[in-house]
């Protein structure tokens, strides 16, 4: 009798094992092939250590957030929803809570508590796991379910072996790029690593504005990041990698017009006269480590350029952070060859594809983990009914 063979023991690939055993009714006829000495090594790094484990926006607000087809994923959130995510993780032991944006984390706020929970019920759905074991074409199977990631932080075992196999099969792979990632602005003078609130960003694509976002992001030494600058990063990586201009226009006061920085100027001026030196003002308006780089990017600047400049500090991005530390790859096996409703190959039958190895990816907001989930639920219980068929 033919196994299950899944590629794979993150998020994804775990997920298929549990549901594919379930449906099957015995484990011992699924194989779980991972190439690390154990399972979900990316899990422990997510969320910075806390994991955040999926979203709970309802779908027309999920749907957002997902790139580069939303429509392609919705079938299989339908069969292991958000709600489906909650409540399995509430079943396995490991308490819940919502955060802001709808963000769903553990409440011990530990990632280990999430990959551990999972590899517990790989262990109890009786599926055999082959650790430090690594695909090859001559296994044989009656079924097989491809989950081996993308190529982001390959030290946890995604190096995109995945796109080797696929191709192997018959498939085609859409370009992979890093996303959700620093982008390295040029003359980049690190301040030090800066978080800043209630800011906006935008980013141009030769002179086009494609993508305009507000919250928080960070200057670090890997460049301009935190929430504003993955979320734009999808966009500008692909239009660096496509040879394109890329600049970002940072507003530090999206809150307040020009003419309102005017005012506060004039008030803050006609209470200390001292503060008509500009760095002494800008020292007011912005944190203390920004005030020289501000400057310096601003060469000449008086006290009526102020305002413009705050709402709108370009950076000319010249490259971004790369795999090794991108927090998801995106491209990937092209989903025009991947029934939706299956998660199975149109080009070779028995062979299914889960998580981040397809061309499938989320902004930050525990996007990423759910499509894992999700595709590796949907990608599990249609490759264990193909097995059972033949
Ligand atoms: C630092 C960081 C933080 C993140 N935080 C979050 C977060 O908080 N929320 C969120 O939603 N997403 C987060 N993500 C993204 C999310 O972790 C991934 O999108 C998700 O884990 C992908 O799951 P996967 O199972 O498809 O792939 P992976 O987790 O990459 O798992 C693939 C597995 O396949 C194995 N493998 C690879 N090739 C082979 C082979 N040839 N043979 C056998 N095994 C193989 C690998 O060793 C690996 O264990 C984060 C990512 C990073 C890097």
């Amino acid at each position: 009798m033919s196994d299950l063979v899944i590629v794979g023991g993150g998020a994804a690939g775990m997920m298929a094992a549990i549901f594919a055993a379930g449906r099957i009714g015995d484990g011992s006829r699924v194989t779980l092939l991972e190439k690390n000495d154990r399972l979900g090594r990316k899990i422990y790094l997510t969320g910075k250590g806390r994991c955040n484990i999926t979203n709970m926006r309802s779908w027309n607000e999920f749907s957002r957030h997902i790139h580069p087809d939303s429509k392609f994923f919705k079938p299989a959130f339908k069969c292991f929803s958000n709600e489906d995510v909650r409540s399995f993780f509430e079943e396995s032991g490991v308490p819940v809570t919502e955060e802001q944006g709808r963000r769903l984390f553990p409440v011990s706020m530990k990632a280990s508590d999430v990959a551990q929970a999972l590899e517990r019920k790989v262990r109890e759905s009786g599926v055999k796991i082959l650790y430090n074991t690594v695909w090859n074409p001559s296994l044989s199977y009656g079924a097989l379910v491809v989950a081996t990631g993308g190529r982001s932080y390959p030290v946890t075992g995604s190096t995109g072996d995945g796109y080797d196999i696929a191709r192997s099969f018959g498939h085609t792979v859409a370009r992979v790029f890093p996303s959700l990632t620093a982008l390295m602005p040029s003359d980049y003078r690190c301040p030090g690593t800066v978080h800043l609130k209630n800011v906006a960003l935008t980013l141009y694509v030769g002179r086009d504005l494609v993508q305009r976002e507000e919250g928080e992001m960070s200057f670090t030494n890997d460049g301009i990041e935190g929430a504003l600058g993955f979320r734009v990063s999808r966009r500008a990586v692909w239009a660096l990698e496509n040879g394109q201009k890329v600049t970002l226009s940072l507003d530090l006061k999206p809150a307040l017009s020009q003419q309102q920085i005017n005012a506060r100027i004039a008030r803050e001026i006609e209470n200390d006269a001292s503060l008509s030196s500009v760095p002494k003002l800008l020292r007011r308006l912005l944190p203390a480590e920004l005030v020289q780089p501000f400057m310096e990017a601003h060469k000449g600047l008086d006290i009526n350029m102020i305002p413009d400049a705050l709402k709108d500090w370009r950076f000319l991005i010249i490259s971004c952070k790369g795999y090794e530390r991108a927090v998801v790859t995106a491209g990937g096996v092209s989903l025009k060859e991947i029934n939706p409703k299956t998660m199975g190959s149109l080009v070779h039958p028995g062979l299914f594809f889960a998580g981040e190895v397809l061309d499938l990816d989320g902004d930050t907001g525990g996007y990423n983990l759910q499509v894992a989930f999700s595709t590796g639920a949907l990608a599990g219980i249609s490759a264990a009914d193909y097995l059972m068929s033949t």
